[in-house]
């Protein structure tokens, strides 16, 4: 089994039950299983500014399934969710994305999957809620605990845990 981050975010509708239902959905068979999920954060739009804010978290999973296939499995989800990318704008609005953090140390860069992430280390949205569940884990030589260390991170919010969602959990 390998080890994935999986970054959350979403703006438009009930983000945060759209999360839990992404995670189900994605752990639906034993190919996917959860391992930790950070706290739900509230940040401010990244990207194209007149927008709601996001809501952004970070689970990280345990999965047989490859690179290719895991983010083949994301982005069933996000239509599942309702995420329609002929509809929206770069940045812009939508209900759920669902982004590949790292995978094991994996680094590739191939047509519509570059690994770790391209953009994961300018992201508080995402750094923030992966220093939560992972601080030690270093991706690209880069302890992620160092990496929060170099950004905004008073702009993300943690919000107490949802009555009826997951309670955060931690790999400590
Ligand atoms: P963003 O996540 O940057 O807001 P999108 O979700 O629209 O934008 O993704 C744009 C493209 O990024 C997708 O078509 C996908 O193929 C590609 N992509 C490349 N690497 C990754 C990755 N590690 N995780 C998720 N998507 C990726
Ligand atoms: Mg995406």
């Amino acid at each position: 089994m390998a080890e994935a981050f999986i970054a959350l975010g979403g703006n438009v509708g009930d983000v945060r039950a759209s999360f839990e239902r992404a995670i189900a959905l994605l752990c639906e068979d034993g190919a996917v299983q959860l391992v930790a999920r950070s706290s739900d954060y509230r940040t401010p739009p990244w990207g194209v500014a007149d927008q709601p804010a996001f809501i952004n978290a970070v689970i990280a999973v345990s999965t047989s399934l490859s690179p290719r296939a895991l983010l083949a499995r994301l982005q069933a989800c996000e239509r599942a969710l309702g995420r329609n990318r002929g509809h929206e704008r770069r940045w812009g609005p939508r209900p759920i994305d669902l982004d590949l953090l790292a995978y094991d140390d994996v680094a590739l860069h191939d047509f519509g999957l570059t690994l770790p992430h391209p953009r994961l280390f300018e992201r508080a949205f995402v750094l923030v809620p992966l220093a939560e569940i992972a601080p030690d884990r270093v991706i690209a030589g880069i302890r992620v605990r160092d990496a929060v260390a170099r950004v905004d991170a008073g702009a993300a919010e943690k919000l107490a845990a949802s009555p009826d969602g997951h309670s955060p959990r931690t790999t400590a």
